[in-house]
């Protein structure tokens, strides 16, 4: 490539002139993103069921100097979602699908109120968000990032696979929408994370020592162990992937799944 067409590394993973909007964004990961996304220069649209948490991210990433915008949204209810895209229009180039919930269950114990919660949260709210982005955007394309997880490709724990199923549903339908969407501009890919001491993961710990629940316990010992990192992941360490794969550095990356996970998925 002559050198005049080259674009320097900086170039290509600046994300200046573009807007992200990034689902479960007031905790952990989705924080994180926020944080790393607003440093390489998109203004954002925050979107979280917790609108304090959200304010309070909004005013400390002033110092990016990014417009930042916040949503308070239940993801569950397509209804909300749909008015979202209302106020958004066809402006949003960066759709980063983060939001979701681990809540565990035997599955003998699964009921139909409880199954659809988190297929409505994890699933279809993904599937409804890319679903307005593509409608809305044509042939403008973008980038989509959709937040699956270690369990769907390789189940560890007990009680989830209601969660493993609903991820699972994530990692086909990034799949499915680069086929199909890839010749309109858009880059769907999906990355897989495991082992992120996020305030989920926090609380889930703390509930399972005050429970004295050995199998969530015993779970989270074998899982360290298998880590080749040998350690839990930051938050951030997922987040400067998603700039990566959001951001023109990867503009030949489409129907990717990317585990950010310290090795768990190779040993
Ligand atoms: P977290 O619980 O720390 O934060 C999740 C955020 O999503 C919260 O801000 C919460 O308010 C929001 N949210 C939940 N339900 C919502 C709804 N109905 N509408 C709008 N917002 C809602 O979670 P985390 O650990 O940061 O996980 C983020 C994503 O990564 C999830 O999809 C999770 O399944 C996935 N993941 C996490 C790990 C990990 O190790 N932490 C591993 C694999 C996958």
């Amino acid at each position: 490539m002559a050198k005049k067409e080259r674009k320097s590394i900086n170039e290509l993973l600046s994300l200046k002139g573009k807007r992200a909007l990034i689902t479960g964004a007031a905790a952990g990961i989705g924080r994180a993103i926020a944080y790393r996304v607003a440093e390489a220069g998109a203004d954002l649209e925050l979107v979280d069921i917790n609108l304090r948490e959200m304010k309070k991210i909004a005013a400390e990433l002033r110092d990016f100097d990014v417009k930042v915008n916040v949503h308070k949204v239940d993801l569950s209810k397509r209804e909300e979602i749909l008015a979202l895209w209302e106020e958004l229009g066809d402006g949003v180039d960066i759709l980063i699908n983060n939001a979701g919930i681990y809540l565990f269950k035997d599955f003998t114990d699964v009921d139909e109120e409880f199954f659809e919660k988190i297929l409505k949260v994890n699933f279809k709210s993904v599937f409804w968000m890319c679903q307005e982005m593509i409608r809305r955007r044509g042939k403008k394309g973008g980038a989509i990032l959709n937040v699956a997880s270690i369990e769907a490709v390789l189940p560890f724990a007990k009680g989830l696979i209601h969660y493993d199923v609903s991820k699972m549903g994530v990692i086909a339908l990034t799949r499915a929408l680069a086929r199909e969407y890839g010749k309109m501009g858009f880059r769907v890919n999906a990355i897989v994370p495991g082992g992120i001491k996020t305030p989920g993961v926090k609380k889930l710990e703390r509930e399972a020592a005050m429970k004295l629940n050995v199998d969530l316990i015993k779970t989270a010992i074998n899982f360290r162990n298998r880590l080749p990192l040998g350690r839990f992941g930051d938050p951030d360490e997922v987040a400067r992937m998603v700039v990566v794969l959001v951001s023109e550095l990867a503009s030949y990356m489409t129907g990717a799944m990317i585990a950010i996970d310290g090795g768990f998925l190779s040993s």
